[in-house]
């Protein structure tokens, strides 16, 4: 059998170039390309790589990797879901890996989760390839919906508690995630309190303007818009930022509504507690300034 060959791979080494982290690149050790294919929306590329397990990479830029997913997964479901009250009916867009879906149904008061995403074909290799995300999808009170996110909240009006928007960058098909129409159909798509999170554009050490860019059209939709970070060697500059939304004026998203005793954040999370919800809306002086915080 032929080896699978990969623009991005040379020399057994895998490396994330792009404009949107100029003059740096992440790279990764591959053992063994395990699929490559050309979906209908982008280049969906899978690999193991032996410090870093199983990696998704799409149109060039590494989605997850099982070695360090979870800090990504739990931050942007847990921030959302600890900051509601009583979330019950959830939807996740994009996500197709399932790791954002397997977070969401930890929730006991979660009755719904809702995926969207674009693209089947993320889903399927994610299910074949990542079943330590693709989890989530066997849950029973989780449903998958293949279409495009901003298409699909057009015709879903006052209806979700937490929206958790778990997209690509805003290169390629998660372009229009990233503007204010597509807040205000969130907002919409919300029940009276609910609340938002966002893949919030990287981090600060690289895109401090398209945060404050974002920052700003989430504020003029949202009366509580808050950013957040955590820590992932895997994407750009080890960092990756969140917006943290809610309809209601008088909610402080920085302060967990709800938690977990500390047994169960044990038993529930590889990355999430109480003190690290805080922690991860303090930032450093330079971004602070930046984004006005
Ligand atoms: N955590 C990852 C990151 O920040 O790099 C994102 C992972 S997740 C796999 C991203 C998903 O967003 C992909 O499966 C992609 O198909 C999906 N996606 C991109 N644009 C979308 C859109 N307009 N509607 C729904 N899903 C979309």
């Amino acid at each position: 059998m032929s080896e699978i060959t990969h623009p991005t791979i040379q020399d057994g080494w895998f490396s994330e170039k792009s404009g949107m982290w100029p003059g740096q690149a992440m790279s990764l050790k591959v053992d063994r390309v395990l699929h490559h294919e050309k979906s209908k929306y982008q280049d969906v590329l899978i690999f193991d790589s032996s410090d870093y397990g199983t990696v998704l990479v799409l149109d060039n830029v590494i989605q997850c990797t099982e070695r360090d997913e979870f800090s990504y997964q739990e931050m942007i479901a847990h921030l959302a879901l600890n900051s509601h009250p009583n979330p019950e009916k959830v939807l996740v867009i994009g996500g197709g890996d399932g790791g954002v879906l397997r977070e969401v149904v930890k929730h006991e008061s979660v009755k719904s989760a809702t995926l969207c995403d674009i693209d089947e074909a993320v889903i399927r290799l994610s299910k074949k390839y990542l079943p330590g995300m693709a989890v989530g999808f066997e849950h029973p009170n989780a449903h998958t919906y293949v279409g495009d996110g901003f298409e699909f909240l057009k015709n879903h009006k006052d209806e979700f508690d937490v929206i958790i928007t778990d997209s690509s960058d805003p290169e390629g098909p998660a372009e229009s995630l990233f503007q204010k129409p597509y807040f205000e159909l969130l907002n919409d798509a919300l029940r009276a309190g609910g609340v938002i999170t966002t893949q919030g554009s990287e981090n600060q050490w690289l895109h401090l303007p398209l945060i404050a860019e974002l920052k700003k059209s989430c504020n003029e939709v949202f009366p509580v818009a808050e950013y957040a970070y955590t820590t992932i060697p895997t994407y750009p500059s080890g960092q990756i930022g969140f917006m943290v939304c809610c309809k209601d004026a008088t909610r402080n998203v920085k302060e967990p509504l709800r938690s977990w005793s500390p047994e169960e954040e044990e038993r529930l999370c590889r990355y999430y507690n109480k003190e690290i919800h805080r922690a991860s809306f303090i930032l450093p002086n330079f971004a602070r300034k930046a984004l006005g915080n």
